[in-house]
């Protein structure tokens, strides 16, 4: 028999008005971040949102959203919305800065890190300037090469589903950027912090006009001690950017911000290509306040490693085997068609990742609350269970 939506709600007695959505979107509750920015602007609770029962794991956000102190700093943002963003911009420069270890020059501010690997790829690639990516990878670099016209080479991930950094690196030769995503979206895998000085330190010994961009947009949830961020090579070498975002442990994905850390000459490559203004006045302290919070990255790791170790128990103890992740999502192999499988989740209310070619049988599920993650793998093992998938 298969479970609808409503009966997946009703198995884990969640049903009634107000109690449906509370342990589906996590411990905090959107209505609990919704009713307290409502009290800040003295308006009530703004409208519920239109589909409160899905458990959204399909875009390796934040399941508990901004921290307190970034809230705070939204609400006391409002009555700044007609205005453009004047010293803001600067501020959060300044503190992304102080934070790194570097000048406010080495910074680039951008609308999410998207932008940033938008504008690289702008900047550094042409149609006889490749770009060299992986596949599977986060795919803006590759589908904004597309568009301008610039050749991709996309390089299949190893067998571990790791980055093939070798292969990467024989392809760049002559290439205008290389696209490293450390630890990796979707795969979750990750290279230690020599392995990346290595493909860098060899990468412009051999092709010395190659820029690489190394975007770490789940640097905070890595544990493994072998990793570190690439960013000290950037007082090195001009040709390394390294991308971050406000968008995963800081959970501010809907306000877009990210950054990037480069050398100065470089950054001014790369800032021609910014759409004017897309920094917005919300967005902007947040990050800075959320950025000042000292307790959010060890509280946002602990939470995220348990809930993630809590859904591999379940694929292994299950029989799927699922790739080591350092990130806030996971692949598993559900040894059927991934499509069909995040067809059948959501019939059940719970959205996972679509499927990321070349890899057909993956699924990429992003980590949710405790709550969520139990919730999801009772739908994973209904699913699982079934003929059709
Ligand atoms: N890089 C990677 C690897 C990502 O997974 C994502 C978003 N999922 C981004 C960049 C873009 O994030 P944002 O634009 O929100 O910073």
């Amino acid at each position: 028999m298969s479970l609808s939506r409503r009966s997946f709600v009703r198995a884990l007695g969640l049903t009634g008005a107000g109690v449906v959505s509370a342990p589906l979107v996590g411990a905090r509750g959107r209505e609990a971040w919704a009713a307290e920015l409502g009290r800040g602007l003295g308006v009530g609770t703004p409208a519920e949102p239109a589909t409160p029962t899905l458990v959204r794991l399909d875009s390796n956000e934040n399941p508990r959203g901004p921290c307190a102190a970034a809230l705070s700093a939204i609400r006391g943002a409002f009555g700044e919305a007609s205005r453009y963003p004047m010293a803001q911009p600067d501020e959060l420069r300044a503190a992304i800065a102080a934070a790194h270890g570097v000048g406010a020059d080495h910074v680039l501010l951008a609308c999410g890190s998207t932008e940033v690997l938008r504008v690289a790829v702008d900047a550094f690639t042409a149609p006889g300037r490749a770009l060299v990516t992986a596949a599977p990878t986060f795919e803006e670099p590759a589908r904004r090469a597309r568009v301008i016209g610039s050749p991709v080479l996309a390089v299949p991930v190893d067998a571990a589903l790791r980055l093939d950094l070798a292969a990467m690196g024989a392809a760049a030769r002559g290439a205008g950027l290389v696209f490293v995503n450390n630890p990796n979206n979707p795969t979750g895998t990750l290279h230690p912090a020599r392995a990346v000085e290595d493909f860098v330190r060899r990468l412009l010994a051999e092709s010395p006009g190659t820029t690489v961009l190394i975007d770490e947009a789940y640097h905070e949830y890595v544990e493994d001690p072998a990793y570190a961020s690439a960013l000290p090579l950037v007082a090195e070498t001009p040709r390394v950017v390294v991308s971050r975002t406000f968008s995963k442990v800081f959970g501010l994905a809907g306000l877009r911000v990210g950054y990037a850390v480069a050398r100065p000459e470089t950054l001014a490559a790369m800032a021609p290509h910014q759409l004017t203004d897309a920094l917005n006045v919300l967005g902007l302290p947040a990050a800075r306040a959320a950025l000042a919070d000292r307790a959010v990255v060890g509280r946002e790791r602990r939470l995220n490693h348990e809930a993630r170790e809590f859904t591999r128990r379940f694929f292994e103890s299950a029989g799927y085997r699922v790739t080591p992740s350092e990130a806030n999502f996971m692949m598993a192999d559900v040894r059927r068609d991934a499509k069909a499988f995040q067809a059948a989740c959501r019939e059940h209310g719970v959205l996972v990742g679509r499927p990321f070619p070349p890899l057909a049988t993956h699924a990429r599920v992003s980590i949710g609350t405790l709550d969520e993650m139990r919730a999801a793998t009772q739908v994973f093992k209904r699913v699982l269970g079934s003929a059709q998938g």
